[in-house]
């Protein structure tokens, strides 16, 4: 089974945070995150408000914020930051994406075929454009900063406007998200 993450990412891909201290504490402040989890790098458990800043959808969600004897997947957050380029984060539920210009669908690839190039070229226009203007349909982002909340499944949960703001106000750029389901192989 995959593990799932509802992915954070900033709309400007070239966004790197040099230093994350301020906007950690705020997240702490609003109880987004909690302490960070010994032995791990960059990942902290969920705060206390963790449940009322991401709005699950379902009526009764059940969250796991610890391990426990049935299951030692549980939701935590964790911080990914690429130092150079940025890349496509994408796993096994990526969908093939859409044309910014004429919206059709590209072909299927796996995610490690689309990051060979730097440009995807649609079939239907015949324009090629960035990989980061083509609509991943939440199923994917291209960014350098991305936050990770693990043991979300696609669709279930969705950031409130308290979290992208705090993270706008602090980045001075629009977030967005995405699902990524990460297979265990590549973990
Ligand atoms: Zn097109």
């Amino acid at each position: 089974m995959p593990r799932y993450a509802l992915v954070l990412y900033p709309q400007n891909p070239e966004l790197l945070i040099e230093d994350k201290t301020a906007l950690l504490r705020e997240l702490v402040d609003i109880g987004l995150i909690d302490k960070t989890i010994p032995g791990e790098k960059s990942a902290w458990y969920a705060g206390e408000q963790f449940v009322s800043l991401i709005s699950f959808l379902g009526c009764s969600p059940y969250v796991r914020f610890a391990p426990d004897e049935e299951c030692s997947r549980f939701t935590y957050i964790s911080w990914q930051t690429l130092d150079s380029e940025p890349a496509l984060h994408a796993g096994e539920n990526l969908k093939p994406p859409r044309c910014p210009e004429c919206k059709t669908a590209a072909e299927s690839r796996l995610a490690n075929d689309y990051q060979l190039d730097k440009e995807l070229t649609c079939s239907q226009c015949l324009q090629s454009f960035p990989l980061q203007q083509w609509s991943w349909r939440q199923s994917a982002c291209y960014a350098k900063e991305t936050i990770w909340i693990w043991e979300v499944f696609e669709g279930e949960a969705v950031p409130g406007d308290v979290v992208m703001k705090v993270l706008e106000k602090q980045t001075n750029t629009r977030w967005s998200y995405c699902y990524i389901a990460v297979s265990e192989q590549t973990q």
